[in-house]
């Protein structure tokens, strides 16, 4: 009999690994999910709020992909996991046995103990059921004659955005004095801070919630601000302080967990035949300059892959290629490739550019000594994936990637207006004479 493989989680990264392990042999697969049947694009969520979509459009197979490819669906929670008899025990109180189990749970949206963080109107916007709250109790701006969203990252700006789509107004509770300067320099902070006022949003920098006051119904009806006392009465809080591996149902399982269930570079727990990838994946030890925990959906497409070549018989090391990561804030496309960090390091210098209009910028971390290109990250401007990991790879110069300007962009018409800009830009700042490569149209002929 074939070898049953049962994957928890019907994210990206448990689908992915179904897919592949199909692609490579006739395993019995089982996926289950206790959030939807189906498989959805979670990043997609909000253009249903916002009306872009509907809910079947976020599902990128069609309703008979499973069954064509032999990969069954179970919509069930499970409870607990029994390694020593290779079984798992859903809330119903049914069971299911596995030869070989893969952990894909992901994440779940942080609760730090705030007083009302339970009552209705309180939702984090990451299931499928928090989506349906948010409509719920926040259909229009009669119902909701104002929101709060508490916790400054890339989930509180999307939703800020989706309830801004329906004229509700909405307070923005952050707890850091620029939005997410943890990660973003302090321009390209600046540059969202103005984006989401220029939205209209009502920012609040450098505050932390003390609690949410209920209504005599058990509704949310205020929220408090620790710093000022200030009571901000609203119909819908968000929770978005950050997500964490939503493991809880795993810590008696014998199953090794920190924060996340810990794995080795063959995303292997410590127990044999179960494994774990995805959101609620932690590294033993980093990757390079990783973070333990990386939640975020091309890690998670890429440990599915991975995992799907061990499974099949043909182990694999998880080895990510370079970082990079892509996101919205509002109207602003963001990516980064490399890394560039909140603050440059010791031995890193910075090139920055910004368009006058204040939307769009470039910032480039090199290394001081030998000029080599650490990373860059865009905001308003979109370039090639494939160029940075190019470059990346061969450890070209930041003159390189300068020169090279109309090789790395997405938008041409963007560069014909600013790359000299930009060009100029440095060259002055650093007694350079670059000149501008004209696009290499031969490379982009061969891989079409
Ligand atoms: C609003 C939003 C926007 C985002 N935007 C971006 C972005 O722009 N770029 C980016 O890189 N990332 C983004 N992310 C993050 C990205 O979506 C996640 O990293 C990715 O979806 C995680 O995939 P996963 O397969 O690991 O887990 P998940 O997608 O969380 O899937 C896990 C599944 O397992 C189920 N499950 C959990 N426990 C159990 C249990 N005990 N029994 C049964 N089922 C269980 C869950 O309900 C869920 O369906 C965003 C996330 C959100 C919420």
């Amino acid at each position: 009999m074939e070898e049953h493989i049962v994957i928890i989680g019907n994210g990206i990264s448990g689908i992915t690994c179904a897919r592949h392990i199909r692609k490579n042999s006739n395993k019995r697969i089982t996926v289950i999910s206790g959030e939807s049947t189906h498989f959805f694009s979670r990043t997609a969520l909000m253009y249903v709020y916002m009306g872009h979509m509907k809910f079947e459009h976020t599902q990128p197979y069609e309703n008979w992909f499973w069954k064509k490819n032999r990969i069954e669906l179970l919509q069930q929670f499970v409870t607990t996991i029994n390694s020593d008899k290779k079984e798992l025990h859903f809330k119903d109180g049914s069971t299911i046995n596995y030869d070989k189990l893969v952990i894909a749970v992901g994440s779940k949206p942080n609760k730090f103990g705030w007083p009302g963080q339970d009552l209705n109107g309180v939702t984090g916007m990451y299931h499928k059921q928090d989506l349906e709250k948010i409509e719920k109790y926040a259909p229009e701006n009669k119902t909701c004659k104002r929101a709060v969203i508490v916790g400054g990252g890339l989930i509180g700006i999307e939703l800020a955005e989706m309830l801004h789509s329906r004229n509700i107004p909405t307070t923005f509770l952050v707890r850091e004095d620029s939005f997410w300067n943890g990660i973003l320099p302090k321009e390209e902070s600046a540059m969202i801070n103005r984006e989401i006022r220029d939205n209209h949003i009502d920012l609040r920098l450098g505050v932390n919630l003390k609690e949410i006051k209920s209504d005599e119904n058990g509704n949310a009806k205020s929220v408090v601000i620790a710093e000022t006392g200030e009571e901000i009465e609203c119909n819908l809080v968000g929770l978005t302080a950050g997500v964490s591996p939503n493991i809880d149902f795993i810590k008696d399982s014998g199953i090794e967990t920190g924060r996340g269930v810990k794995i080795n570079r063959y995303l292997e727990t410590n127990i044999p035949d179960i494994y774990a990838i995805g959101d609620c994946a932690e590294q033993h030890d980093p990757i390079d300059e990783r973070r333990p925990i990386e939640a975020v959906w091309y890690t998670g497409r890429m440990m599915g892959e991975t995992l799907a070549q061990t499974i099949c018989c043909n182990r694999m090391e998880y080895k990510p290629s370079h970082w990079f990561n892509s996101a919205k804030f509002f109207d602003i496309e963001y990516q980064t490739y490399g890394w560039v960090w909140a603050q440059p390091k010791e031995s890193e210098a910075r090139f920055y550019w910004e368009h006058s209009d204040g939307k769009k910028c470039i910032h480039i971390n090199y290394d001081k000594h030998t000029h080599q290109f650490i990373g860059i990250n865009t905001l308003g401007i979109r370039m090639r994936h494939e160029f940075f990991e190019k470059v990346l790879t061969e450890k070209k110069s930041i003159e390189h990637v300068l020169e090279h300007l109309a090789d790395a962009n997405f938008d041409p018409e963007f560069y014909k207006l600013h790359e000299k800009e930009i060009l100029e830009k440095f060259n002055s700042e650093n007694g350079t004479m670059l000149q501008l490569k004209k696009k290499s149209w031969k490379r982009i002929f061969f891989k079409v």
